[in-house]
């Protein structure tokens, strides 16, 4: 993927799952130097509406940590698993947006309609970040 990235001139945002991150840290240089930008996806990769936001705290900074270890600098995006909380319906999926905004984050998500404005932002290439080569590799998911 990133051999593709790197020939088409093509910088993406890479939103790091912690736990995979760890797993494939060798990576992570190589996406900072060939013009990517990071992101955050959490370290397990919950359900955001679903955990306490002690708990989210933690796994946002857990990733951030590593991160900031790997490349010495921090990532200010986030996206959250499964971006249900990104368009909240309910008062419990807007909580975790009000603590991540205190927390410095800006979030987004990849829009479901593909539109230029959010495919220029958001190459959510999750290769990284989620199933290894699973279906969900190009959908941002
Ligand atoms: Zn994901």
């Amino acid at each position: 993927m990133l051999e593709i990235l790197h020939r088409a001139q093509v910088p993406a945002t890479f939103c790091i799952v912690g736990l995979k991150g760890d797993l494939n840290a060798q990576l992570l240089p190589r996406l900072v130097d060939e013009g990517h930008e990071i992101g955050n996806h959490t370290f397990p990769h919950p359900n955001v509406a679903m955990i306490r936001p002690q708990l989210l705290s933690l796994e946002l900074n857990a990733t951030e940590r590593l991160v900031e270890s790997r490349l010495g600098r921090r990532s200010v995006l986030l996206r959250p698993p499964d971006a249900e909380d990104v368009e909240p319906e309910t008062p419990e999926q807007v909580k975790p947006l009000l603590l991540t905004g205190d927390l410095g984050y800006y979030t987004y998500h990849q829009a479901p309609d593909h539109t230029p404005a959010s495919t220029q932002l958001n190459v959510a290439l999750l290769w990284l970040a989620d199933e290894p080569g699973g279906s969900r590799a190009l959908s941002g998911a």
